[in-house]
Parts: structure tokens; sequence; C-alpha cells
């Protein structure tokens, strides 16, 4: 049984020496046997960061940290402006290559390893060409790919109302509210200047509650458990 102290807006330390090691229910307080505390629903341990994530969504590895509640709103600056300077330097990357490479080069020389060929074979394309065009046209363009795409996850994410985890275990938790009212949820009330001027936390603090989330419907059909410790 989970002990009534936890009814206070705080994760609680366990003071019990008997916890049920069995799994406990998605949407349920439940003890992290590392931190030896009581966590709320969409609170997960992380390894990699030692400690439990409020609201957890994934660990990134570009930001080398946790992704959840405190920081949600950053990550998804972060990628705006990452897809932002992304757009202007393929803007600007394919010009120079139109400009200075392309006169010398055929479309054949697309294909990295048969332009390296057709250099060492004599064509007009030279090593150092094949080598800019690698790294500027593609890694460009995997770079930009990448952050498009976690850019749209990330707004996706947030528009349903879902943690990265729910969506990738399929839980079935509902978020009535408005998008507006997601949006300022993670962002604050002036949400939409975040994203334009990265205004500081303070002049806009966000408005979620981690502990009782009140305003979800909670997984009825479907209550999957967790394990105790969480990937
Ligand atoms: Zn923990
Ligand atoms: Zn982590």
């Amino acid at each position: 049984k989970v002990p009534e102290i936890i009814q206070q807006n705080k994760l609680v330390p366990i003071i019990q020496a008997h916890i049920n090691t069995s799994h406990y229910p998605y949407w349920q307080w439940s003890p992290c046997l590392s931190c030896k505390w009581w966590r709320p629903p969409r609170c997960h341990h992380c390894k990699l960061c030692g400690g439990c994530i409020l609201k957890r969504d994934h660990h990134c590895f570009f930001a080398r940290n946790c992704i959840g509640l405190k920081n949600l709103r950053y990550f998804l600056v972060f990628l705006f402006y990452t897809c932002v300077a992304c757009a202007f330097t393929v803007f600007h990357g394919v010009n120079f290559l139109l400009q200075f490479y392309w006169a010398d080069m055929s479309y054949l020389d697309l294909v990295p390893m048969l332009s390296f060929l057709r250099s060492i074979l004599g064509s007009n394309t030279t090593l150092a060409q094949v080598g800019v065009m690698v790294i500027m046209g593609y890694g460009l363009l995997a770079l930009s790919l990448l952050s498009f795409m976690h850019f749209i996850d990330a707004c996706f994410s947030l528009v349903v109302g879902k943690t990265g985890f729910e969506l990738e275990n399929n839980i079935d938790v509902k978020d009535p509210r408005s998008v507006t009212k997601k949006l300022q949820s993670v962002f604050g009330p002036h949400w939409q200047y975040a994203f334009i001027l990265p205004t500081p936390y303070f002049l806009s603090p966000a408005i979620e509650d981690p502990y009782n989330w009140s305003y979800l419907i909670p997984p009825k059909k479907k209550n999957p458990v967790i394990q105790l410790v969480d990937p």
C-alpha cells in the first residue's frame, strides 16, 4: 500500500523497510529503489543522470541530460533555433556549392563513392571537392533532417499532451486541455514570446503541476505496469 504521506506535493523518502518489489501500475505513485523515495506518475528514474526526473520525457544525448518538467521549454526553443540555423546554413551552403564547385562536377559526383573513384581516375572533380561535397552537402542535410524530425516529434508530444515515454509505450493518458493551455503549462502565460525571444524563466514561469496531474485523464482500460527501476 502507498503511504498516506505522499498526498503532499513533494517527493517523499521511503521510510518503510518493507517495500513491495513487484511492479506498480503506471498511473500511481511508486517507489524508486535507487533514490529511496516515492515518486508521482510520470516521474521516472534515469540511470545516466542518476536521479528521478519529474515528467521525464527522454534522455537527450545531445543535451547530455534528461528532458523533463523544468527543461522541456528550453529543449523546444533549442530545437527551434537549431532548425532555423540549419535552414540558413543549407540555403547558403547549397548556393556556395553551386557557385564554386558545381561547374566542374557532374550528377554522378553526387554519389560519394562514385565521385571518389572518378577523381582518382582523373575526372575534373578533385578530392577536395568530393570532401567538401560530402561534409557540407550530406552532413548538413543529415543534421537538418535530424533537427527537424526531433522538433516535429517534440511539438507533437506537446500538442497531444503526452510525454515521450507515454507515446513510445502507447500509454493511454488523455490531456483534454486546449493547445494554448498546454503551451502555457510548458512556456508560461506569455508562451508566444518564448520562441522568438527566449524570455527568462522568471518572466514567464511554467504552471504545470507535476505531482497531482489533476487535469489529466489517467489511463483507464490499459494501465500498464512499469518496472521499479526504469530504463
Ligand atoms: Zn530515482
Ligand atoms: Zn537522463
